[in-house]
Formats: structure tokens, sequence, C-alpha cells
């Protein structure tokens, strides 16, 4: 069985990554949630505490790890001595982006492999930016995230708006 890596941005994680890892912690041999650390990206919350949601969330699996990475990923692969970079594709939109990194990564490492997971269906429209705004616009996001990282969002939305 394969070593997986799962490599995003993941902020925050929410129910649809949960349902990919979930999935994924049953085909191979252990899946390494990677926050991929982007300085040019600017982010909700930090790297730590997007790996505390992760870690908290994900207790129950054995073969599931969190890591974060600032670098390439092809290099996180090798030093987790995994073999397949894991990836979520939702819609078309999703496509032409993976396609470009799967086809990179293979350049940057032959061995490398790309594999997708589609989302189960009631998924399929969920991304992180998704459930930030809607959250800020004080919708409920209690059936799209785990509860700890809906208080934290909550929390952290509170904050803002006092400073
Ligand atoms: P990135 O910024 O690298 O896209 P994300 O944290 O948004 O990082 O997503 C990480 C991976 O999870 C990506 O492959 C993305 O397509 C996938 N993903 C995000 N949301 C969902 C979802 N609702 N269902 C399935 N896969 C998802």
């Amino acid at each position: 069985m394969a070593r997986a890596l799962y490599p995003g941005t993941f902020d925050p994680i929410t129910n649809g990554h949960l349902d990919i890892i979930r999935r994924a912690a049953q085909l191979f041999e252990s899946v390494d949630i990677v926050i991929a650390v982007n300085m040019r990206k600017a982010s909700l919350f930090s790297v730590e505490e997007r790996m505390d949601m992760a870690r908290e969330c994900t207790r129950d699996l054995p073969n599931v790890a969190v890591l974060s990475h600032a670098g390439l990923m092809v290099d996180c692969l090798r030093s987790r001595n995994a073999q397949v970079l894991l990836r979520g594709l939702r819609a078309v939109s999703d496509f032409e982006y993976e396609f470009q990194m799967a086809l990179m990564n293979k350049k940057l490492d032959p061995s490398c492999e790309t594999m997708y997971m589609m989302p189960s269906e009631k998924y399929t429209y969920l991304a992180s930016s998704v459930i930030r705004e809607l959250a800020a616009l004080g919708g409920n996001i209690s059936e799209f995230v785990p509860p700890g990282v809906e208080t934290r969002l909550r929390d952290r939305l509170k904050e803002a708006e006092n400073s």
C-alpha cells in the first residue's frame, strides 16, 4: 500500500476535506495532511492554528498525521517516504490548475503520482473561502465544518470586529 500526502491551505479544514481524508485513510497505508506554508497568500488562521484544527478532527484516524511544509511538495513527498499526492477535484473549474500542478510535479520528480478523489455530492460546492465568507456574513456553517472549527471561526471573526 502506498503512502499519500494531502497538501493544501486548509484555512480552515472543512467537512469536504474530511470526507476525502476519511476515505483516503482506508485506501492508503498513511495519509499526511500537509499545510502548505505560503507567504504570498494571506490566511485567516496561522499555520499552527490550521494544524491544531486538522489534528483535532482527525484524532480518531491512526494512520493520519498533520504537518506543515514550506517549499516544494515533491521534497516533502521524498522526506516522508510517500509516493502519492492526493487532491480533491470538485468541479471542472478545479481541473486546469490541478492539471498544471500535477504535470509540473511530475516534471520535478517523475516518480511523483498525483491522484484525485471526487468529493461526496453534498460537499461538491464546499470550499474554505466560501465558509469564511458565509461565517463573516452571519450564515450558519454548522453542517459544513466540525464543531471545533466553527467555534474558532466565530471567535476569530469576533476578534476582527472588536479590533
Ligand atoms: P488549495 O489552496 O491548495 O486548493 P485547499 O485547502 O483549498 O487548498 O484544498 C486542499 C485540497 O482539498 C484541494 O485539492 C482541493 O481541491 C480539495 N478540496 C477542497 N474542498 C473540497 C471539498 N469540499 N471536497 C473535496 N475536496 C476539496
